[in-house]
């Protein structure tokens, strides 16, 4: 399994001067490749990432003697990027590769991993010596590669690592999540996780940002200014939600083997503006992609349970529906007479999260195993009315 850890770098200025210079010589040479290949693919030629290569090799002492000041890196890596984004294209798992832009594209540069070397707190960088990492490597195994970005203003080295798999052990532990807006998740255990209050205080000063930034005049220098404030505050934002994510997630996967989680339809509840903001947020999809990844390196399973199934409209113990139920309704009341839970009122998203839990068992076909505190008879075919 490859694991990444991104670290933050602490460049002094001339060593920023150098990452800068190698990603603007990658964002070259991979328009240059671009360019190229498009040319070559409309000719009816058939262009490889060597050939490719070879035929820059062939010009670049003359037209592009710049490109040796930095990691030879800087000059191969694109010509790989840019065949594999066209198998990715051509395969439709990606739409065509695009030319890199000195103002929208992240700067980025990529590092072999005999081209660098990592040490205690900082990372050789070739034509340029060692550069201050902010932490040390998380992972131990064998490192892969490095890729250096940048982000707002800070430079960054994503280092991926190989580490064994971790052997499956049996922990039968399992919970189901509901996730939704105004808890960021609540499980079937009644344990709820917040969606992070402090995310407000951040979206406002992001929001009287980027007022500013449209104050100021388009070109000048306060706009520039204006433009990096609300960066560093994107990313700040971004930082503050992947620590509750990953916190999360770690927790989850570490207490639990089977975990049942709905997959929302996020384009269509993004629909709804109102909706879209604490949706961004919580970054439904993120959460996601963390607990499977998570959970399936410590041999367990992420159960995704359909966006039809009605989790919150039933009865978790009894499968009773209430039909007309609305997002408004945080309590949820069973009316079937033969239910223990009655009248009983319980947590909207605890009763949901259980709901779930039961339908992912079901789906795995362990359901027996927990059903034996559904108390009623009647015992509703769940899966049935997930349509
Ligand atoms: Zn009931």
């Amino acid at each position: 399994m490859i694991k990444a850890h991104k670290i933050r770098l602490h460049p002094t200025p001339e060593q920023a001067v150098y990452f800068a210079k190698a990603a603007g010589t990658a964002r070259f040479v991979w328009n240059w490749a671009l360019a190229e290949w498009n040319r070559q693919y409309e000719a009816g030629k058939k262009p490889t990432a060597l050939k490719l290569k070879k035929q820059f090799n062939e010009i670049r002492r003359e037209h592009f003697p710049w490109t040796w000041e930095v990691t030879k890196n800087a000059s191969d890596q694109p010509f790989l990027d840019i065949a594999k984004a066209f198998t990715a294209f051509f395969e439709g798992k990606a739409r065509r590769p695009r030319f890199k832009s000195k103002k929208r594209s992240k700067p980025s540069f990529y590092l072999a991993n005999d081209q660098f070397e990592v040490g205690d707190h900082r990372v050789w960088v070739p034509k340029l010596g060692w550069v201050n990492m902010a932490e040390n490597l998380r992972f131990v195994g064998k490192v892969t590669g490095a890729r250096m970005t940048r982000t707002a203003d800070w430079w960054f080295v994503s280092i991926t690592v190989e580490l064994p798999d971790e052997l499956p052990n049996s922990r039968p532990a399992a919970v189901g999540i509901d996730v939704g807006l105004n808890r960021l998740a609540t499980l079937s255990t009644g344990e709820g996780y917040e969606n992070q209050a402090f995310l407000k205080t951040a979206l406002k000063k992001l929001r009287q940002a980027n007022k500013r930034l449209h104050r100021r005049k388009p070109g000048s220098k306060n706009r520039e200014k204006a433009r990096r404030q609300v960066a560093r505050l994107h990313y700040r934002i971004t930082c503050m939600r992947d620590d509750v994510l990953h916190k999360m997630t770690t927790k989850l996967a570490n207490g639990y083997g089977i975990i049942g989680i709905e997959t929302l339809n996020l384009k269509g509840l993004l629909k709804n503006r109102r909706l879209a903001r604490s949706f961004s947020d919580a970054s439904l999809g993120k959460l996601l992609t963390l607990l499977t990844s998570k959970v399936q390196q410590r041999g367990g399973h992420v159960i995704k349970v359909g966006r039809f199934f009605p989790s919150s409209k039933t009865c978790h113990c009894c499968g009773w529906k209430w039909e007309t139920m609305t997002l408004e309704d945080r309590i949820f009341v069973c009316q079937n007479p033969s239910c223990p839970y009655d009248q009983f009122p319980q947590d909207r998203d605890h009763n949901a999260g259980q709901n779930i839990l039961r339908e992912a068992l079901h789906l795995i076909g362990v359901i027996d195993q927990v059903v034996t505190d559904i108390g009623s008879g009647d015992d509703v075919n769940l899966a049935a009315d997930a349509g």
